[in-house]
C-alpha cells in the first residue's frame, strides 16, 4: 500500500501515477483542477471544512460536487456523495477515476461512509487522487481505502433471500 505524498507540479510523478492508473495526464489535471474548484461551491458554514470532489465517467465525463452541510449536524452531506448522486441520477454507472480536494495538507481522504458509498459504484481498482491545499496528491485504489469489503454482488439475488429455518 502506497502513501506517498506526490506533488502534481513534478510531471515525473503525474506520468507515472496516470500510467499506473490508466488515465491520462490531461484527465488528471482536469480531475485537479475541477475537484479544486468544487470547494467553491460547498455550503459548510459549521465546519467551514471545503471538500471538492471531481469524477470520471467511462466515456470520458466529468461530474463534480462539494460538501452541503446541515443545522442538524448529522445530515450534512459530503462531496463524493454529492458528485455520485449527480452522476448516478444523471445515469451513469461507470467510472474510471475519483478526485477529492481539500484545503489542508497533507491530503485528506474520504470518510468511512464515501469509501462505502463509492464501493456500490466502482470498480475495486478504481484510483482515488487525494489532493491538499498545494496541490500534492496521494493516489489509492478504492480496494487499498476499503479492504474487505461488502458490496452489491455480496447479497442473493432478488426472490432468493435464504430461509429462517
Ligand atoms: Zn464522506
Amino acid at each position: 500500500m502506497s502513501t506517498t505524498i506526490l506533488q502534481s507540479a513534478d510531471e515525473s510523478h503525474v506520468s507515472k501515477a496516470c500510467q499506473t492508473y490508466s488515465i491520462t495526464t490531461t484527465q488528471f489535471h482536469a480531475l485537479h483542477s475541477r475537484s479544486r474548484d468544487a470547494k467553491a461551491t460547498a455550503y459548510c458554514p459549521y465546519s467551514q471544512f471545503r471538500v471538492g470532489a471531481s469524477i470520471l465517467t467511462e466515456d470520458g465525463q466529468y461530474i463534480d460536487g462539494a460538501n452541503v452541510e446541515n443545522a442538524s449536524y448529522p445530515v450534512g452531506t459530503c462531496a463524493e456523495r454529492v458528485a455520485f448522486g449527480k452522476a448516478v441520477t444523471d445515469g451513469h454507472r461507470k467510472f474510471s477515476a475519483i478526485a477529492v480536494a481539500t484545503d489542508i495538507s497533507p491530503p485528506a481522504s474520504p470518510c468511512g461512509m464515501c469509501r462505502q458509498f463509492i464501493r456500490e459504484f466502482c470498480e475495486l481498482s478504481t484510483p482515488v487522487f487525494m489532493f491538499d491545499k498545494d496541490g500534492a496528491f496521494v493516489v489509492m485504489k478504492l480496494e487499498q481505502l476499503l479492504p474487505l469489503s461488502f458490496g452489491p454482488e455480496a447479497l442473493p439475488p432478488l426472490g432468493e433471500l435464504p430461509s429462517k429455518a
